[in-house]
């Protein structure tokens, strides 16, 4: 079964080698979906804890990214690098770590499966 959770954030990103309005310096209010897939347990009827969840995405992603120039901790912070940094600060922590979605604005998202890290 899959699970998911959506987070917020607020953060300034620039794009110097887009051709449109991201190569100026702004701001967005990101959507983060992170999913993760496994087995009912038994005992506890669940594939994990929300609050477990959420406490790993508030410490390894949230934290570092919110309210910051994403410049400075993600390099090309498009929402696609995004989205493969996430993947890398909670792929140790978080087993069964199956999809992140970063959307940019409520209508546009990447998805990331970990494609790239195989
Ligand atoms: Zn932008």
């Amino acid at each position: 079964m899959l699970l998911r959770s959506r987070f917020e954030f607020s953060a300034a990103h620039q794009l110097t080698r887009h051709p449109g309005a991201c190569r100026r310096m702004h701001g967005h209010n990101y959507q983060l979906e992170v999913s993760v897939g496994g087995p009912v347990d038994r005992d506890t009827g669940m594939v994990m804890d929300f609050f477990e969840l959420e406490r790993l995405v508030r410490d390894r992603v949230l934290q570092p990214l919110d309210h910051v120039c994403l410049n400075e901790v993600i390099e090309y912070p498009t929402a696609e690098n995004i989205a493969r940094w996430s993947w890398r600060q909670l792929a140790p922590v978080l087993t069964g770590l199956a999809e992140i979605a970063v959307y940019e604005m409520p209508t546009c998202a990447v998805i990331y499966r970990g494609e790239d890290e195989r």
